[in-house]
């Protein structure tokens, strides 16, 4: 992996904190973790402390569940990254995030499929949703191997959604422009009616994203991760 800890402490801030300045993550609701898969350690946002005011010190270290460094305490959530980074050996980052777009079709249960993005038909397909699990369980990522093998970015039913990426800056970009999308979908819908891409067209955007994910996969595989 070849990133030191501090280097991977210093990530997770910088990105706590530009999650917070975009208002996407508050004291209580969104966490990040970064996956070392050389030491099966994992390093995540501690609970219960502003974005903002995170720094590397406080990062929780953790192995087995244990939390072995980080002078805060750990994210309850922590059982929700180890799951996600188990399905996607490819992937060393995780980002779970209330977004206010993606979080409200959580609350309705609801896969996003949208026809009208070429962002979306690029890099997510569709987003789909898990079944609500409890927070802070082990629950809460029941089902998600089945589904995040295929899916960068998934939704947890009546909670918010999860990303991961070979580096926290793909789990936070993928999270950023899903997001960017939606709002520009329901602003749409307030103008006028949404005009699909042409059928064809879709599926070769598809196409064009199964491929990009393929090597990506493939490129990652041969790395060991980040
Ligand atoms: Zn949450």
């Amino acid at each position: 992996m070849g990133s030191s800890a501090n280097e991977i402490k210093k990530q997770i801030v910088y990105y706590a904190k530009l999650m917070d300045e975009k208002g996407l993550v508050n004291t209580l609701e969104g966490n990040l973790s970064i996956l070392d898969r050389e030491t099966e350690e994992l390093y995540i946002t501690p609970s219960g402390i502003r974005k903002r005011q995170l720094n590397e010190d406080m990062i929780a270290v953790l192995r087995d569940g244990e939390q072995i460094g980080g002078s805060a305490k750990r994210s309850s959530e922590y059982l929700l990254h180890e799951a996600a980074l188990k399905a996607r050996p490819d992937c060393c980052a995780a980002a779970h995030i209330h977004a206010p777009y993606m979080t409200a079709y959580a609350y309705c249960g609801k896969d996003i499929k949208l026809k009208c993005s070429t962002t979306f038909a690029l890099k997510m397909g569709e987003i789909p949703c898990l079944p609500y699990g409890e927070p802070g369980t082990s629950s809460i990522a029941h089902g998600i191997e089945e589904v995040i093998k295929d899916h960068d970015l998934i939704l947890l039913g009546n909670h918010g959604c999860i990303a991961v990426g070979n580096t926290l800056e793909d789990a936070v970009k993928i999270v950023e422009a899903a997001e960017e999308v939606l709002k520009i979908y329901h602003l749409t819908e307030s103008i006028g009616k949404v005009k699909d891409i042409p059928e064809c067209q879709l599926k070769k955007l598809m196409e064009r994203r199964s491929k990009i994910q393929m090597i990506g996969k493939e490129t990652n595989d041969r790395k060991g991760g980040m």
